[in-house]
């Protein structure tokens, strides 16, 4: 198979990169491990609602995130934020009204951020799309680049002028075999970029009512005793079923041992924090990104505990004469980690790109 531009991953900035091509003519495929696009992004849906395991806020000065909403003609609506703050001690005492919901002011999309992925995905040719590739060998040509994918089928190799890898720069290190010369600089850089929220796992508890709601609470609650640590409203904008959502404090090798006990602890936790109606979900269910070979290596168990500085560095620069390009969030300047930073990156990418010169002439 030959294209122009081959983007290795189908999330967020590897789509927004396809449609920038796709309106501009260029050549391009995406190519997707998984049988689903969005990577981080994933939106499950009950009862018609989408409900979020990985992304859910984007923020006021986030200008490619505003444009994208209004281009594509998607929804948005603030973060539920009506009523205080519960609180959990290390013992299990609750106390109530520790002030103002934490993420007031944060904007959900509606259906879920997976409605992104989904409407970006119908402005592609559904010909350039592959899903269930895993890149795992990519070397310099004569031409520009030569790729090697696992596919339900077999082997498939593709040819490229470039290759964009829209995935986290560790997982390619890690996972990606670089055949033709790459410096020992830019492979450890490459490492040394935590992939944002990769040792995180969120669990969502899905119910038919908003019992916090009703009992004048926004759903927000930290905890120093868990499993959930800071927990918010995850409800769709209207209607139901409605949901809670909570990042969990436990790490990535206990989270491991624990197996499914921990998802009996977390209902048990939403009963002792919002009361006994919390005890009969519609759906309580656990995405642990650590587990998530796409997302996250052994290195990133133990996430930063701070927002990195993000951004391209150098040594990942210029690689195979320009052939071979990094594009994922972890590489955007200003945003880097967020959705906002899938899109900037994608952006990047397409400056760099020579793309009159893609247009003339293809492979
Ligand atoms: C739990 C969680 C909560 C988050 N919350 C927020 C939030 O509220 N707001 C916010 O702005 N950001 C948030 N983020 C970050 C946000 O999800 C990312 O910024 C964004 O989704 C990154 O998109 P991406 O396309 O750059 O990378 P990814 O989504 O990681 O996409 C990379 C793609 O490459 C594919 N891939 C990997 N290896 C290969 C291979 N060898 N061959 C082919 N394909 C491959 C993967 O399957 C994946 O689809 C959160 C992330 C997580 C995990």
């Amino acid at each position: 198979m030959n294209t122009d531009v081959l983007i290795v991953g189908g999330g967020l900035s590897g789509l927004a990169l396809a449609s920038k091509l796709e309106k501009s003519g260029v050549n391009y495929l995406v190519v997707e491990a998984n049988d689903r696009l969005g990577g981080r992004i994933l939106t499950k849906s009950v009862k018609e609602a989408g409900f979020d395991y990985g992304p859910a806020w984007f923020w006021p000065g986030q200008p490619r995130m505003a444009r994208a909403i209004e281009e594509l003609g998607l929804g948005y609506f603030g973060q539920y934020s009506n009523g205080s703050i519960k609180y959990e001690e290390s013992d299990g005492k609750v106390f109530a009204n520790r002030g103002f919901s934490s993420m007031q002011g944060s904007y959900r999309v509606k259906g879920g951020t997976g409605a992104l992925i989904n409407a970006l995905a119908q402005r592609l040719s559904k010909e350039n799309i592959l899903l269930s590739h895993v890149l795992h060998s990519v070397e310099q040509t004569v031409q520009g680049i030569s790729a090697e994918f696992n596919a339900p089928k077999g082997q498939v190799q593709i040819h490229a002028k470039k290759i964009v890898l829209a995935l986290p720069p560790r997982v390619a290190e890690e996972k990606i075999a670089f055949k033709s010369e790459i410096p020992q600089t830019a492979l450890q850089a490459m490492r040394q970029i935590p992939t944002w929220m990769a040792g995180q796992a969120k669990i969502l508890g899905i119910y038919d009512r908003p019992y916090w709601r009703d009992a004048g609470f926004s759903g927000d609650a930290m905890s120093r005793r868990g499993p959930m640590v800071e927990i918010h409203d995850a409800s769709p904008s209207e209607g139901g079923p409605y949901a809670l959502f909570g990042f969990v404090g436990f790490s990535a090798n206990d989270r491991l041992q624990l197996g499914d006990e921990i998802l009996k602890m977390a209902k048990e936790q939403l009963v002792n924090i919002f009361g006994p109606e919390m005890g009969n979900p519609l759906s309580l269910e656990i995405k642990d990104w650590a587990q998530d070979i796409r997302v996250a290596t052994p290195l990133d168990a133990n996430g930063p505990g701070y927002h990195p500085a993000y951004g391209l560095p150098a040594a990942m620069r210029n690689l195979w004469d320009g052939k071979l390009i990094f594009g994922s969030t972890e590489t955007a300047h200003q945003f880097g980690g967020f959705l906002e930073g899938a899109l900037e990156a994608a952006d990047q990418v397409f400056a760099t790109l020579n793309v009159k010169d893609l247009q003339k002439v293809s492979v």
